[in-house]
């Protein structure tokens, strides 16, 4: 057992040794009372990169200046805006530039993927799932079962945690998986469960699914630039995230998409189309009959949503400065800090329980402590602390609590811009509040 550092001397030093500091520079801190305030919050909405305005201010400028002359001009025409954007998304998600697109919004995106890799048949129709996932995907993929004509209640399979446990065994969902193998068209997990943090191992889903014929799609909403992901290497079939979570780029900012090479590459494979996801050097000519371009740039609908592109890019640049392996090192040690300072907490067991697994492997930054009794209370006294992070009604089914008591609070502490006295500050704050 490593010897758990605790107390703000410990988190001071930490601060000091950590080669990412001074990227918190790049950031705007929103304040409380005169202070910083203790944003725990990037899990929800990142905080804005101030290199965000000037790139937006530049896009409205050469609008004024160039009117539609503008998709040609400059340095990042807007013809080919998207294309900017590819090899930094690729960098985040483990992929080739070729493989991702950013497009649309996320839901819109997951819709999207799940025509071209949900086409269930009589034998094959099935979409296994977590159970608890975001509300959005359990409607999207409700809405998709019900317009192909099944019955959600047969054909979506949700993998529970065992009676008396808060996250999913990894064999657990394999055995789903090989359970249902023979009727599954689609396995489709969060790459991080926005509930209670755990990251779950996407490459062995992969297999499984893979083994038994089905399709596997991941929804990367906490995990894109917050965990480790290699996408074309594990194999993914697709994969949809958005970029305002971890991304820092904006409420409502646009998805990414991830589609493997080996289906990028089959212009047959059925999808919805729009111009321009044509053939780039035919999309001007207006004919009729569409041809993909290769890649998940023939996923695309629409042409580009400059402004929130504009803001997107900004944040990437830094993604790229700061590199994923550098950011996840220091992640690795900011919530293992948070999760040592919690347990050391007195009395802490009485009052919460943290239900993010403690392995790194098996989480990202998020930490979800969950709270039977003063749950909204103990949120709303962080909250007059200056602490900005957020609270979750219970989600799982049959724990039989009250209404508005059980639930998470959900704090993420940030490599790009959360510090180690930050983290101290929070448990100490919770240390006190009640
Ligand atoms: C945040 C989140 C969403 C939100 O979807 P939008 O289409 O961006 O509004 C959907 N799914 C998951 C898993 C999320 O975490």
């Amino acid at each position: 057992m490593p010897t758990a550092i605790t107390g703000l001397e410990a988190a001071r030093q930490l601060d000091e040794q950590d080669p990412l500091r001074h990227f918190r520079d790049q950031f705007y801190i929103p304040q409380h009372e005169g202070r910083d305030s203790l944003y725990l919050c990037g899990n929800s909405l990142g905080l804005q990169p101030k290199s965000a305005e000037p790139a937006l201010l530049h896009e409205l400028e050469h609008w004024r200046a160039h009117g539609v002359e503008g998709h040609f001009r400059g340095e990042m025409p807007w013809m080919d805006y998207h294309k900017f954007l590819l090899a930094q998304s690729a960098h985040v998600v483990g992929a080739k530039p070729e493989e991702v697109v950013v497009m649309n919004t996320l839901t819109t995106n997951l819709h999207l993927m799940m025509v071209s890799f949900y086409r269930p048949t009589a034998q094959r129709y099935k979409i296994i799932m977590e159970a608890g996932a975001f509300p959005s995907d359990q409607y999207a993929v409700e809405s998709q079962v019900k317009w192909h004509g099944y019955s959600p209640a047969e054909a979506i399979v949700e993998v529970k945690p065992r009676p008396g446990e808060d996250t999913l065994r990894t064999a657990d969902i394999l055995e789903a998986i090989d359970e249902h193998g023979a009727a599954t068209a689609l396995v489709l997990f969060g790459g991080v469960n926005y509930f209670t943090g755990q990251l779950f191992d996407m490459a062995a889903i992969t297999g499984a699914a893979h083994r038994v014929g089905a399709y596997a799609g991941f929804d990367l909403a906490h995990a894109a630039g917050n965990a480790p992901l290699a996408l074309h290497d594990w194999g993914a079939d697709f994969a949809v995230w958005c970029s305002y979570k971890y991304l820092n780029s904006g409420p409502g900012g646009p998805s990414g998409a991830f589609v493997h090479e080996r289906h990028g590459r089959s212009p047959e494979l059925p999808r919805f189309a729009g111009w321009w996801g044509h053939d780039e050097g035919e999309r001007f000519l207006m004919r009729k009959g569409f041809s993909p371009m290769p890649g998940a740039a023939g996923w695309q609908l629409s042409n580009a949503q400059i402004f929130s592109f504009a803001v997107h890019k900004a944040s990437l640049d830094i993604f790229q400065q700061a590199t994923m392996p550098a950011l996840r090192a220091k992640s690795e040690k900011l919530t293992a800090f948070l999760l040592q300072e919690l347990a050391a907490l007195p009395g802490s067991a009485a009052r919460f329980r943290v239900i993010t697994p403690a392995a790194a492997a098996s989480r990202g930054c998020q930490v979800s402590i969950y709270t039977e009794k003063e749950g909204r209370a103990l949120y709303d006294y962080l909250g007059q602390k200056g602490v900005v992070c957020d609270w979750r009604e219970d989600n799982l089914s049959g724990r039989g609590l009250e209404a508005g008591q059980a639930g998470v609070i959900r704090v993420a502490p940030v490599p790009l811009y959360n510090t180690f006295e930050e983290v101290h500050r929070f448990v100490t704050l919770l240390g006190q509040a009640g």
